[in-house]
């Protein structure tokens, strides 16, 4: 069975790509906006990985890792987070995130971290 890879962030843009560039690596990809509807797609799917946006409006990245953690303590997180946001990046990995991109990313690098920690 495809594994399954949720990505949350707020630009379109970026669900677009990334929904594009995954699927055609076999993956069953899902897209969500804000934490709501991450959320929402975390516990109906069990997502194996999920890339989530540390900058979003409303729910922001580390509150959405949080209960997604908490929803589904063993989907693997990957963050999404603008340049300098260290204090942030140190905070996800407290919270279990295992990796994270700063934007803008090289999309092959991110292909192959989601593929690597998916052979795992
Ligand atoms: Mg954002």
């Amino acid at each position: 069975m495809a594994k399954k890879v949720l990505i949350v962030d707020d630009q379109l843009g970026i669900r677009v790509l990334l929904q594009e560039v995954l699927s055609q690596e076999g993956y069953e990809t899902f897209a969500a906006a804000n934490g709501q509807e991450a959320l929402a797609v975390a516990v109906r799917e069990r997502p194996d990985l999920v890339l989530l946006d540390m900058k979003i409006p409303g729910m922001d990245g580390l509150e959405i890792l949080r209960c997604i953690r908490k929803a589904d303590a063993a989907a693997k997180v990957i963050m999404m987070t603008a340049y300098g946001e260290l204090d942030l990046i140190q905070e996800a990995m407290e919270l279990g995130a295992i990796a994270y991109f700063t934007k803008p990313f090289d999309i092959d690098e991110l292909r192959m971290a989601v593929h690597a920690q998916l052979m795992s």
